[in-house]
């Protein structure tokens, strides 16, 4: 055998550099099944059921072509971890080298290349030319600069891939379009009919990996009953049509809104889609800009949803990249609780947080401002460990891949990379979650009070939290006006509120 070509489970794409010069005659695919993947890495039902049905309907694909395929599944025996199983299977094809696109995990990446070693078979990476930015362009990029900032990052990108540019300036004569995309719904009328998300019915396929999963994991979180998402290349461009016509003219205008029972709102739901390849993002990114020039979305919402994908989906990436494995370890203000335990069954009494963990754990999916402004500002808030925090949110989302959940936990949401690639702390109080939301009305709390029976937890613990940091906060531009507002509090208010704070972080998974 020539080539035995690995593909991993986020690499499901027919058009991989690492398939270019398949000759079925000399090479086969080899994809493999774990256990250990599940369980080394704790994870919602839903997540392990994205992963194995697109895997299997990839090997049909594949198949179908002609072309062999050694799929290992979790049924088959011997079982045996991730590692094990490789080497089972170089050891019985011995090819003259192990080909695969570099790996989006970095342990993976570790692992293979352990395994290879050990067997004594060469290990041919290829550059992974789903992202627009490789991971040498990137480095390229960053220099030697100390901190990282996205935007200037998404200027370069735009200009260098030619997207909603008119020669080296941005169509509309901006680059940016945040102020208009940050309104709430109408807090009279909510959030009124928003078309829904592609759903698929699971096939036969998918029907038997969710009975197995049900079998095998019973005890992991979430459950798979509604499972709805695309788990082959045709579902996912049906996918991208449905939002490009749908929801793309209001993503903008809502990106940063809240509503109970509104999971999806007028997002577009293509992360796991895109993470697994069934996406290519520049298609997406072509889709949306097509759109704009049609004249069937806004400017503002495709430059706000472009933003994301040709902007942090990439930045993001590179930096996972850049600063592995430090970035596993990184604990910028040595948060040491625990996790509550509410985390995993949705049952506190912040109505916030409650909507966002029910959705989470019913379909392994909230939005951005869920992720980033509820559960991840809370855990910042209530001093939560980063690397308890990091696996939780690798676990319990259908898009979850460690290059893309980990920066975004520990560097967006916790700050626990300090200033190296986001400019301040993303903390706000309860007012902020109250102006973006209607959870407040239906909460046992009330996010004005600061100390008190009914003190919201988000407000009382914000301003324990500037105070610990105010001399930090005050010396940065962005967060300075935050430091200057607790000198508008008493300082009786101040002690009353270290008292409140001091009971609840004493008393998380009572909150
Ligand atoms: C704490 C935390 C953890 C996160 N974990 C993950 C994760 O495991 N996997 C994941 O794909 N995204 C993650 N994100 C980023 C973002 O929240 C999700 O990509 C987004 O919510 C997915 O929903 P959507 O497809 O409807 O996105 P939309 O809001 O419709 O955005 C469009 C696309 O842009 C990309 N995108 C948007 N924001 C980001 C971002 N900050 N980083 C990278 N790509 C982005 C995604 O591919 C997304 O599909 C996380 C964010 C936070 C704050
Ligand atoms: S009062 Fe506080 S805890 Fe309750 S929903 Fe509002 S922000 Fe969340």
């Amino acid at each position: 055998m020539r080539h035995l070509i690995l593909v991993l489970g986020d690499q499901l794409s027919m058009n991989s550099p690492a398939l270019s010069d398949f000759d079925p005659a000399q090479d086969a695919v080899l994809m493999i099944e774990a256990d250990s993947e599940a369980t080394e890495v704790w994870s919602h039902k839903a997540r392990i059921v994205m992963f194995l049905s697109a895997m299997r309907h990839f090997a049909e694909a594949l198949r179908a072509r002609g072309w062999p395929v050694d799929y290992l599944s979790i049924a088959d025996q011997p079982s045996g971890s991730f590692a094990f199983r490789l080497e089972q299977a170089l050891q019985k094809h011995r090819p003259k080298a192990l080909k695969l696109l570099e790996a989006g995990e970095f342990r993976m990446q570790q692992l293979i290349a352990d395994v290879c070693e050990a067997n004594q078979i060469a290990c041919h990476w290829v550059d992974d030319t789903h992202f627009l930015c490789s991971r040498t362009e990137f480095a390229a990029w960053a220099n030697s600069k100390r901190e990282l900032r996205m935007e200037f990052f998404y200027r370069e990108m735009r200009k260098r891939h030619q997207v909603l540019t008119q020669g080296r300036e941005p169509v509309g004569g901006q680059w940016n379009f945040d102020a208009e995309n940050r309104s709430g719904y109408p807090k009279k009328t909510g959030p009124g009919e928003i078309p829904l998300p592609a759903a698929f019915t699971p096939d036969a396929l998918t029907k038997a990996v969710i009975a197995e999963v049900e079998q095998r994991f019973p005890d992991h979180p979430g459950t798979a009953a509604h499972f709805f998402w695309p788990v082959t290349r045709e579902q996912a461009l049906t996918s991208l049509d449905h939002f490009i016509r749908d929801r793309l003219p209001n993503f903008g205008k809502y990106q940063d809104a809240m509503w109970t029972n509104t999971p999806a709102g007028w997002h577009s739901l293509l992360s796991a889609a895109m993470n697994l390849h069934l996406l290519d993002p520049r298609e997406v990114i072509a889709a949306a800009e097509q759109a704009y020039h049609a004249g069937s979305a806004p400017l503002e919402a495709v430059e706000g949803f472009i933003r994301q994908v040709l902007g942090w989906r990439e930045f993001i990436r590179g930096v996972y990249w850049l600063d592995m494995p430090g970035m596993r370890t990184a604990n910028h203000y040595n948060h040491q609780r625990d996790l509550p335990k509410w985390f995993w069954t949705g049952e506190t009494q912040m109505a916030c947080v409650r909507d966002s963990l029910q959705q989470t754990l019913a379909y392994g999916y909230a939005h951005h401002i869920q992720r980033l402004m509820v559960t991840g500002n809370f855990a910042l808030l209530a001093e939560l460990s980063p690397q308890q925090v990091e696996d939780w949110y690798l676990a319990i989302y259908v898009d979850a891949i460690e290059w893309v959940e980990l920066p975004n936990t520990a560097g967006m949401a916790l700050h626990a990379c300090g200033p190296r690639f986001t400019s301040k702390p993303y903390v706000a109080s309860g007012a902020y979650i109250n102006r973006q939301s209607n959870y407040c009305s239906g909460c046992r709390y009330d996010p004005a009070q600061r100390s008190g029976e009914r003190a919201c937890p988000f407000t009382t613990l914000y301003w324990n939290f500037i105070e610990r940091h105010a001399p930090a906060l005050s010396s940065n531009p962005r967060t300075a006006l935050m430091a200057k507002n607790l000198s508008r509090l008493s300082d009786q208010e101040r002690a009353a509120i270290r008292r409140q704070a001091a009971v609840m972080l004493s008393n998380l998974n009572e909150l």
